[in-house]
């Protein structure tokens, strides 16, 4: 593969530092160089430096000239929902009109309508859309996502969507860690009792045995698994030798917060009814939140995660798109920075921190990806513009120039 060398960056923001998540005020330092610049080698970042001292390095290297744009590691996107069938623009018409929720389910539509959709399409239909979706991330100038199962709520459809997901990630330049949410909802073929069981004793061993996702992921909450059933699901995940996530406090605090930590779980998600005593069961854990603006902002409501009280407790927050057709239908990150910073109080620099390197650790890949940093992954975004905050700023568009993946171009 040849060489590359990135020059004359405004910033490159390497978030290089601690080879761990970052806490506190370490989530401030983006470790920027200015007008600086990479060599690449064999998709991998050889050298990060200055661009003067980058370009006595080059050789004959391919000379990429960024043109005093700023360059950022790829987005990790730690929580998308990515393989369905159809879409729930119907839903989104019905809310404008101010119904809710559990009046949309009840008339055809919510969770249950894509389940149905994504049953009755095939391998084929189902990665051709996924396909479009995960140009789209690319677009947005993310590199890596974590994306769950739960629209097939049966064996085979279950591992219909992770088969989906592991094509992608061989076929597609967008990195893919696949995580089993078979207790996405209860199906409506049967009782909350045997899904439970048919979860336990033979989607999990399947999967498993396949080697089709590293992380099994719940959604714990009133109506849908509660903290026994959650308990028993997580604990014979964790026995397969999966890590595990989870839906947690998202509509009412169930005490999930407190399971996360009980179970060890590399993450719980959402947040959003979480309170303080939630929050030190994670620090006493060491879970990461990971938080999904997103989603409450495309349901109209204001509940937004105690980003602030977590960052200040001292945990390594995330943030991510939830990318879902039904309550979040976004992929793109810069939105959820303009969200961070302007509904949840993070600062752009905590923002950006959240949504790469301590992304990356949630997903287990600190190691690989996450930062510009020699020895890692050659996965970066190049932006139009001269300041790195200026992404969280403005908002509504894009403002990604092109975007790497092992040092290829892939958009
Ligand atoms: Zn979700």
């Amino acid at each position: 593969m040849k060489t590359l060398a990135i020059l004359h960056a405004s910033q490159l923001v390497t978030l290089a530092g601690p080879k761990r998540p970052r806490v506190g005020k370490e989530m401030s330092e983006l470790a920027i160089i200015r007008d600086g610049g990479m060599l690449i080698r064999d998709g991998k970042i050889d050298i990060v430096g200055a661009s003067k001292e980058i370009g006595k390095n080059a050789g004959d290297a391919e000379v990429i000239d960024t043109g005093g744009r700023v360059v950022l590691p790829g987005f990790v996107d730690a929580h998308t929902h990515l393989v369905f069938a159809g879409n729930r623009l119907d839903d989104f018409e019905h809310r404008a009109h101010g119904e809710s929720y559990e009046q949309i389910a009840a008339a055809g539509g919510g969770i249950w309508s894509t389940v149905e959709k994504t049953r009755a399409a095939n391998e084929a239909d189902l990665l051709a859309q996924a396909k479009k979706h995960a140009a789209w991330f690319l677009k947005c100038g993310t590199t890596t996502i974590e994306a769950k199962s739960g629209y097939g709520l049966s064996v085979e459809d279950e591992l219909k969507i992770l088969r989906v997901m592991r094509r992608l990630d061989q076929e597609t330049p967008l990195e893919i860690v696949p995580t089993f949410l078979g207790a996405h909802a209860v199906p409506r073929e049967l009782r909350e009792s045997e899904y439970v069981d048919l979860v336990i004793n033979e989607m999990l061993p399947r999967i498993a045995s396949e080697k089709l996702a590293e992380f099994c992921d719940i959604f714990c909450e009133r109506g849908y698994f509660d903290i026994e059933q959650s308990r028993r699901i997580l604990t014979a995940a964790t026995k397969l030798g999966f890590k595990l996530r989870a839906h947690i406090d998202q509509l009412t605090n169930s005490g999930g917060a407190k399971l996360a930590a009980e179970l060890g779980a590399t993450t719980a998600d959402h947040l959003e009814k979480t309170d303080q005593e939630g929050i030190a069961a994670l620090k006493s854990a060491n879970v990461q939140p990971v938080l999904l603006p997103g989603s409450v902002y495309a349901l109209g409501s204001t509940s937004y995660p105690r980003a602030r009280e977590m960052i200040d407790a001292g945990l390594a927050v995330v943030i991510a798109t939830d990318f879902n057709p039904g309550s979040s239908p976004t992929v793109s990150m810069p939105m959820i920075l303009s969200l961070a910073c302007t509904q949840m109080k993070m600062s752009p620099a905590e923002a950006i921190t959240a949504a790469t390197v301590n992304a990356a650790y949630s997903l287990n890949r600190g190691d690989k990806i996450g930062s510009l940093e020699p020895g890692k992954r050659a996965n970066f975004s190049i932006f139009d513009c001269e300041d790195y905050r200026e992404l969280a700023y403005w908002f509504g568009f894009s403002q990604v120039h092109s975007v790497y993946v092992r040092g290829k171009r892939a958009h």
